[in-house]
């Protein structure tokens, strides 16, 4: 099994999943005492989210970088980023790097492509939403269109991303709050739903809807074990 190096906290409450899956896939592949081979990284995630704020995504890249360089250090054999927002700097991370980076957006592509879905939802921070870092990725690299909140459902969607579920507060008022936001981009044509920030996996899944979901989470930690049992490559 290969080594992973897991760069986390953002938030850690999202981490955590990613730890639980990773060592559910292990053990489901490879039975026994078997868990994931990982080296993680757990980053004080309020200096980054201030820098995420005030737009100091230079001063978030030098610790990211710094977090990549101590993990391939420690023998880490492919990078894991836990969070979708932070796959900005992916590029800056992967140069200053010499393993892999395990990207989640095209991960997620490849979970889409599985399904009829061609016109998803994406729910995520503002910074996913509005930046073109990654719904570009997904329709350049991979022909996948998105369909974002519009600007008062971008606000409420990334105030409950940051205000609750980093936080680890789930309330049913929220849950409504997205199910709304999603009944309004499927009347806008969408035909399935990312769930593109790691933490809303928290309060929205599959049960929900009937339409295919995507959890960013799960699909992440899934390819990184894919790599890790040599599924892929
Ligand atoms: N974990 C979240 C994401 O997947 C948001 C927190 C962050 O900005 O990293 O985007």
């Amino acid at each position: 099994m290969r080594k992973l190096g897991l760069i986390g906290g953002m938030s850690w409450q999202s981490t955590a999943i990613y730890y639980r899956h990773m060592n559910t896939i292990a053990h489901e592949r490879l039975g026994g005492l078997h868990s994931a081979d990982i080296v993680l990284r757990s980053l004080d995630f309020a200096g980054i989210a201030e820098k995420q704020h005030s737009g100091d995504w230079d001063g978030a890249a030098d610790i990211l970088v710094a977090a990549a360089r101590d993990l391939e250090r420690a023998g880490a054999e492919a990078l894991v980023l836990c969070t979708n927002t932070m796959h900005l700097l992916a590029d800056r991370i992967e140069a200053a790097c010499s393993i892999p980076l395990i990207h989640i957006a095209d991960a997620t592509a490849d979970a889409i492509r599985q399904t009829p879905s061609t016109t998803p939802a994406l729910l995520a921070t503002r910074f996913t939403m509005e930046r073109p870092f990654y719904r570009d990725r997904l329709a350049e690299k991979r022909g996948i269109a998105t369909i974002v909140p519009d600007e008062d459902g971008r606000a409420t969607v990334h105030r409950i991303i940051y205000e609750e579920l980093c936080e680890g507060v789930v309330t049913p008022a929220s849950k409504q709050a997205y199910l709304d936001e999603v009944k309004r981009l499927t009347a806008r044509g969408a035909d399935g739903v990312i769930l593109g920030c790691t933490e809303i996996t928290m309060l929205i899944g599959q049960d929900d809807f009937d339409i295919p979901v995507f959890d960013t989470t799960w699909i992440h930690a899934s390819a990184a074990m894919d790599f890790a049992l040599g599924a892929k490559n």
